[in-house]
């Protein structure tokens, strides 16, 4: 304009304002004096997120964007502000000026940190993934994408990225020809049935494989004979497989749960399990939904809730059997024969009736069970108690699993008790718990780290030392892994693969390769599909990743599931001490573990043992004194930390890090002395 029409200097005389930038943390770099103030990042964190970490100090003219006391941004979902930054001043720390936008190219992707199947754009270039933003999806994330997802991505080209296959000759690794490393394969299945049978075959899962590679595994498996497959590497209590549906889709559905008016969460963190189900409940809370909680921990949430029960773990099967026999008075319905006699030794007070009334006098009650209810010792008792509650009120009842395709996986058949019109015929199969208890002869580990993503990381790693062969399929290698580890074949991690997921909806959602394949690694599908026909096996002859779906989905509209009869045994309980194990936000998996990003975040810091005041006092232990935590004869010693967050009875010793990992069962008893 000034050079068509006007002056070619400008006439602005004054000095320019200039703010100076915040460190905001690892994830958002600021570049304050862009900002307009139009406070979009405010309202957003504010509104949204729910948690009003971004504020204006000033007035006027010395009006400046920041957080309070120079606090970093802490939100699981305040990536989202780089987007509705209108100028810029927000950026993506970790990729700033790693390309001009002219340089990426756009591709569809989705993320599995969680069951939500939140959808995103990988910006890539040359087919490396440098940035990820949300696509919107109004059933899912619509328009947001939480910080794991976003910044896991980082993780991908890491230095243990195995880029190709591997196998161990001596002791010695060297790397060999896709040829080769399937040829040993298929030599050490065939030997190993040969000459231990079929039922020391043991195939285990991540819980996040797409849906494909849960149909083909399990196949294989049963195929040659084993039943022995699962994907619930968090799981301990199995004793109720024989009811449990056909898979842990929502009753109500994600979109849906932004209009339920009164909830009731379950050993659950939902907005560290799965970000986007947190935001969905506060969206409900905003709408004037009533929430309560009964939690093994006081975790702080973007919503108010209440009345709330924190217990122990081995106190919350009692505090449930309380509400359900409130729940009982309240509606009339008679609890089943099963739970029957934990209801009748329970002693319900005025919270139980409270949250009672309101589930049943509400039109839309959702009780939702979370990670750690699923990881607890008595899962089967809490899923049941939950389940006559939420049949009671005529609540939704939704399970929120680990990982992010176990809708899949349980569609598929990676369970050892369904197998989808592929099981074999005996023995009966082992479950995940089973299978990391003692060692098999043989045993083929996909896409997991066996000392980081299972409830008892000490034990599966004694246990499959111990078996004579261990074929692992992953996309990355630790030392740990390449100890036990007999085979290593590169799998392309979903960024760099194609199939689909099955989210918490129970909807399939395609995805194909975002970046390009590092090194050697390949889709887990083409990997399976090989190995089966290499074997001699039947049903592994297609030849297109459509090919595999369409069987895929036939089978799973053919599957019958038959719910059969079980029993409950005693609930555990007990006075001991006992271990809250959750799991940090941001090491879920082994992607998330990489990126450095998101591994700076306070989240992460994760290396302490947390005691109620009573519980430290009794034991001898100060704030910020050493802790020797044991379990199962290893132990690991953590800063203490005395906090009203952790009920007494209970010690917040997390799982899935390094600090813990020579440890047992995340939910369990532990024992705590002075270092
Ligand atoms: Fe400033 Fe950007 Fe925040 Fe708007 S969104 S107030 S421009 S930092």
């Amino acid at each position: 304009q000034a050079m068509g029409y006007g002056r070619s200097v400008s006439r602005f005389t004054e000095r320019k304002r200039v703010v100076k930038d915040k460190n905001v943390g690892p994830l958002v770099q600021t570049e304050m004096t862009r900002c307009i103030h139009c406070t979009r990042c405010v309202r957003f964190l504010e509104e949204i997120a729910g948690t009003s970490e971004m504020g204006g100090a000033g007035r006027g003219d010395r009006l400046e964007i920041g957080t309070c006391v120079e606090n970093s941004i802490d939100s699981e979902l305040s990536g989202n502000i780089i987007d509705l930054c209108p100028v810029g001043a927000l950026t993506n720390k970790p990729f700033r000026f790693a390309a001009r936008a002219w340089e990426l190219t756009a591709k569809p992707s989705l993320a599995a940190h969680d069951g939500v199947g939140s959808c995103l754009y990988h910006h890539t270039r040359r087919g490396k993934i440098l940035r990820s933003v949300p696509r919107e999806n109004e059933t899912t994330n619509e328009t947001w994408l939480s910080v794991r997802d976003r910044y896991s991505h980082l993780g991908l080209y890491s230095e243990d990225r195995v880029l190709s296959p591997q196998l161990k000759e001596n002791g010695e690794w060297k790397e060999v020809s896709w040829n080769d490393a399937l040829g040993a394969t298929v030599r050490i299945l065939k030997e190993q049935i040969e000459n231990h049978g079929p039922g020391h075959l043991n195939v285990l899962m991540s819980p996040s494989c797409p849906t494909e590679e849960y149909f083909l595994a399990q196949r294989l498996a049963r195929k040659l004979g084993s039943n022995n497959i699962d994907h619930r590497l968090r799981e301990q209590d199995f004793s109720d497989d024989a009811i449990r549906p056909a898979s842990p889709a929502f009753s109500r559905k994600i979109a849906a749960i932004e209009s339920a008016d009164a909830v009731l969460l379950l050993g659950s963190n939902p907005g560290h399990e799965a970000p986007i189900i947190g935001h969905r409940l506060r969206k409900a809370w905003r709408n004037g939904a009533d929430i309560s909680v009964i939690n093994p921990l006081d975790w702080s949430f973007n919503f108010e809730t209440g009345p709330d029960a924190v217990v122990a773990p081995q106190y919350m099967v009692a505090e449930l059997a309380s509400l359900a026999l409130a729940v009982e008075k309240c509606t009339e319905k008679s609890a089943p024969n099963r739970i029957r006699a934990v209801v009748d030794s329970a002693a319900p007070g005025d919270r139980h009736d409270v949250l009672a009334r309101r589930l049943r006098d509400s039109g839309r009650g959702l009780v939702l069970l979370g990670h750690f209810a699923m990881s607890h010792p008595d899962a089967a008792w809490l899923r049941a108690l939950a389940g006559y509650i939420a049949d009671a009120t005529d609540s939704a009842l939704n399970v929120l699993t680990h990982g992010g395709n176990a809708v899949g996986a349980w569609l598929a058949g990676a369970v050892p008790h369904r197998g989808n019109g592929d099981a074999a015929e005996s023995p009966a199969g082992k479950h995940a718990a089973e299978m990391m208890a003692e060692p098999g002869k043989c045993a083929l580990i996909w896409d997991f780290e066996p000392d980081f993503d299972v409830n008892n990381p000490a034990r599966a790693m004694a246990s499959l030392a111990a078996s004579e062969k261990v074929i692992a399929v992953a996309s990355f290698a630790t030392d740990s892994l390449r100890e036990i580890a007999d085979v290593i074949l590169p799998l392309a991690p979903l960024a760099e693969s194609e199939g689909s997921l099955h989210n918490l909806n129970g909807d399939q959602m395609n995805f194909t390769s975002a970046g390009k394949a590092s090194g050697d690694a390949r889709p887990g599908w083409k990997i399976l599909r090989r190995l089966g026909h290499e074997l001699g096996l039947t049903g592994f002859d297609q030849v297109s990743l459509a090919q595999v779906q369409s069987e895929m989905s036939e089978a799973i509209k053919s599957a019958d599931v038959k719910l059969g009869e079980f029993e409950l045994d005693s609930p555990s309980g007990g006075n001991d001490l006992f271990r809250i194990g959750e799991i940090p936000i941001y090491s879920v998996d082994a992607l998330c573990r990489r990126s450095e990003a998101l591994q700076q975040t306070v989240q992460a810091q994760s290396q302490f043992i947390g005691l109620n005041p009573a519980d430290a006092d009794r034991l001898g232990l100060k704030d910020g004194s050493t802790a020797r935590v044991g379990q199962g004869g290893n132990f690991a010693e953590l800063e203490v930390r005395v906090s009203r967050q952790v009920p007494a009875g209970g010690a917040w010793v997390r799982s899935a890090i390094c600090a813990t990992r020579e440890l047992e069962q995340a939910v369990a008893p532990v024992v705590v002395e002075v270092a």
